[in-house]
């Protein structure tokens, strides 16, 4: 075996294999943490799946493996891509990935841990997850019962409220500078915000409900006491943490707590790809990771340094895609100094397509990528990206017109459909009877009960020892009492603990369909996504498991045709430049690269540019074969409401300079019409109008 390991790793270079053999095995004596700081594709994830192989491969055990990756697809392909190598390790054909039953996402891990040890931090095991527009809704509930939305001076959107609280949460500034430095029209209503971020705490730990924040804050806490900390970091040998350029305050906190002598942590990050800052991310912390750990000794703490490696060769693209990328990212004002080389065969340079407007910007991508296939590559190695969810409408259209299968990624969500949310209240109510925001939605679509009455019904709820003897108990309005009667009685059924999962589905579904029938006129279309959610259902080990998941990390695919995502035909993939983050495709299509699209007309600031600056390498960094940037001259851009829609007649983006140009290959679509010679008019005709004049004479 050490033979097929040795062999395993001699793909790797020798910088590679450093981080990948750093502190492993039983004669590591070097168990400093480990930070790789390394330019796109230059095999950072690849090192941490090797890393995970080669820690299985020495006897770790993989569940004391923590994985925190940025998306649960990223966990899902690490482990793939770990089980490839150490199915090489074993000397197997092929090898089912290992079961990595702590590989996640920071937030899905953190709901984990935080029910396992609920009931130490006061919390209870059924808490339910509030996603964006229920913590939003919430906000507005507790504005409005301290009666900040009747001032007639204006107070701030619910929405806002909610973005400021989430930022002092998750940068761990306080509201001052929170509020000074990114909304600082909200100044004047520091006292009462400070009032409502109170009462807001309160409402959901009143109904035991945690919002995303929650999820990271409780976590920092929980590990930040020294029993419990050291109980949960004791679970881990390793913690391996992938895209570290964009974890947050609280984030660096959680992992510093976790291991606060930096042994068995590994983290890998490329502060040229920092692009979710807007979310209180920050590149500080690859910044501060090397100074900030201790070895606890009985004379007091000694500092540990880190093990900081660089990678610098790219494994991903041509050298003329790598060229332009190098040169958007250098001219940062922000320095990023790295330097990527490739000694990949060269290819022909990347395009620079100028076309009239996104309609025909969609024709030629839609040309393009059929072309490609006939060419022999698959649709799945294909992607199309774009700054703003929206912007693939067009696209879209063309490709359903053309008969093209596109799965989309990051885009407006399946569960933000009203009749899915319906169904999901209905879950989560069953879960947690004290979560209000779910019960109120539940309650209200039976017809005869308004606002008043769930009120009513809610409060009873709340102020009962059991909520479902209240359930059982309240007397609805007389309009109301036979639905009551039946949802009663589901909801009964419902809380029965003996319930197998997805058996709730059905029950859910049953009580359901009459109210949708009822609801919506066009109920068949919305009937499919209902019988989707019960088919996605059936995926998931228990409800709970179920409505986290689906909660922090949803299936954010959407096809273009109802059904599951078109799992194992050949697809196109339309993704935002976020949610395409870690991935790459041999042919990357980037749509409207014009100024005020990227960068985009809302990034006001030399930080806010710089991170457009970044997404667009990002974008670029994806393709391995072909680039091909798309700038249509004119570009329809659907502002924030108050300006109403509008045309922008930008022009390139500001990112690749007339200096630049050079490096693509220009591609005009559709060709200007030729212009007109200028013809020498034929002698026939002089001799004709002469004669003609002449008759008048
Ligand atoms: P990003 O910054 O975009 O997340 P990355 O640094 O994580 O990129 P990977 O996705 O790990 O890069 O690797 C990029 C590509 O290079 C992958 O296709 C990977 O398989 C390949 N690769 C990485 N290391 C090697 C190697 N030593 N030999 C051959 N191919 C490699
Ligand atoms: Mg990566």
């Amino acid at each position: 075996q050490a033979e097929r390991l040795a062999a395993a790793l001699a793909t790797l270079n020798d910088q590679q294999r450093a981080a990948v053999e750093h502190g492993v095995g039983l004669l590591a004596d070097d168990h400093r943490p480990l930070l790789v700081i390394a330019g796109a594709g230059s095999g950072k994830t690849a090192t941490l799946a090797h890393r995970v192989a080669h820690l299985i491969a020495q006897g770790a055990d993989p569940q004391r493996l923590l994985l925190l990756t940025f998306s649960r697809r990223a966990a899902q392909e690490m482990s793939r891509r770990a089980g490839h190598v150490l199915a090489r390790v074993l000397g197997l054909k092929s090898g089912s990935p290992p079961e990595l039953p702590w590989a996640g996402t920071f937030h899905g891990i953190g709901a984990r841990l935080l029910r396992q040890y609920a009931t130490q931090i006061g919390l209870q095991e059924n808490f339910t997850i509030h996603d964006r527009g229920d913590a939003e809704d919430l906000m507005g509930l507790v504005r409005h019962q301290l009666g900040l939305s009747s001032s007639n001076r204006r107070f701030p959107q619910k929405g806002t409220c909610l973005s400021i609280y989430s930022r002092v949460v998750n940068t761990r500034a306080s509201l001052a500078e929170v509020v000074g430095e990114a909304f600082p029209w909200c100044g004047e209503w520091e006292p009462e915000l400070k009032r409502l971020f109170g009462a807001y705490v309160d409402a959901k730990q009143q109904q035991q409900v945690l919002d995303y924040d929650d999820l990271l804050l409780y976590w920092a806490e929980m590990v930040a006491d020294p029993v419990l900390g050291r109980a949960v970091g004791e679970r881990f040998d390793h913690v391996l943490v992938d895209e570290y350029q964009d974890t947050n305050r609280l984030q660096s906190a959680i992992l510093l707590a976790l291991k606060p002598d930096g042994r068995g942590l590994a983290v890998v990050g490329d502060d040229a790809q920092s692009i979710y800052s807007f979310r209180g991310a920050t590149v500080r912390n690859i910044l501060d990771f090397p100074g900030q750990f201790a070895q606890a000794t009985p004379a007091g703490p000694v500092p540990v340094s880190a093990r900081v490696v660089t990678l610098e060769r790219n494994y991903r693209s041509t050298p003329p895609i790598l060229d332009v990328s190098n040169a958007v990212i250098a001219a940062s004002a922000e320095r990023h100094a790295k330097t990527l080389w490739t000694d990949r065969p060269s290819a022909g340079r990347p395009q620079l397509v100028l076309v009239p407007d996104e309609a025909h910007q969609a024709c030629w991508v839609a040309d393009r990528v059929l072309a490609h296939r006939e060419g022999g590559l698959a649709l799945k190695s294909q992607a199309v990206l774009f700054r703003t969810s929206t912007h693939s409408a067009p696209l879209e259209l063309e490709l359903a017109r053309r008969n093209i299968p596109f799965v989309k990624y990051g885009g407006l969500k399946f569960l933000e459909a009203s009749h899915v949310k319906d169904m999901l209240a209905v879950l989560r109510f069953a879960q947690n009877p004290r979560g209000r925001m779910a019960g109120f939605r539940v309650t209200q679509l039976i017809p005869g009960i308004g606002p008043a009455t769930a009120t009513r019904l809610l409060d009873a709820m709340d102020q009962a020892a059991d909520p479902q003897a209240a359930v059982r108990d309240f007397v609805p309005p007389a309009t109301a009492q036979v639905e009551w009667a039946r949802f009663a009685q589901s909801y009964e059924a419902l809380r029965q603990p003996a319930l197998a999962w997805p058996a709730d589905m059905d029950l859910v579904l049953r009580w359901y369909l009459p109210h949708l029938e009822r609801l919506h006129d066009d109920a068949d279309l919305r009937r499919g996504d209902v019988e989707q959610l019960a088919r996605l259902a059936a995926g998931y080990g228990s409800r709970e498991r179920f409505l986290t998941e689906l909660t922090l990390d949803p299936p954010e695919a959407t096809s273009d045709r109802p059904g599951p995502p078109l799992l194992d035909e050949d697809y196109l993939i339309l993704s935002t430049i976020h949610s395409a983050k870690g991935q790459e495709w041999t042919s990357v299509h980037v749509l409207n690269v014009v100024d005020g699209c990227l960068p985009a007309d809302v990034a006001h600031g030399a930080h806010a540019l710089e991170e457009e600056r970044r997404l667009l390498y990002v974008a670029m960094t994806r393709a391995r074969d072909h680039l091909h940037l798309l700038v249509p001259q004119r570009f329809y851009v659907t502002q924030q409401a108050a300006r109403g829609d509008r045309h922008l007649y930008a022009g390139r983006t500001r990112f690749i300079p007339a200096s630049d140009v050079h490096r693509f290959e220009q591609v005009t679509w559709p060709p200007p019409p030729p212009r007109a010679p200028a013809v020498p008019p034929p002698a026939a005709t002089i001799d004709l109008l002469s004669r003609m004049r002449a008759s008048w004479k």
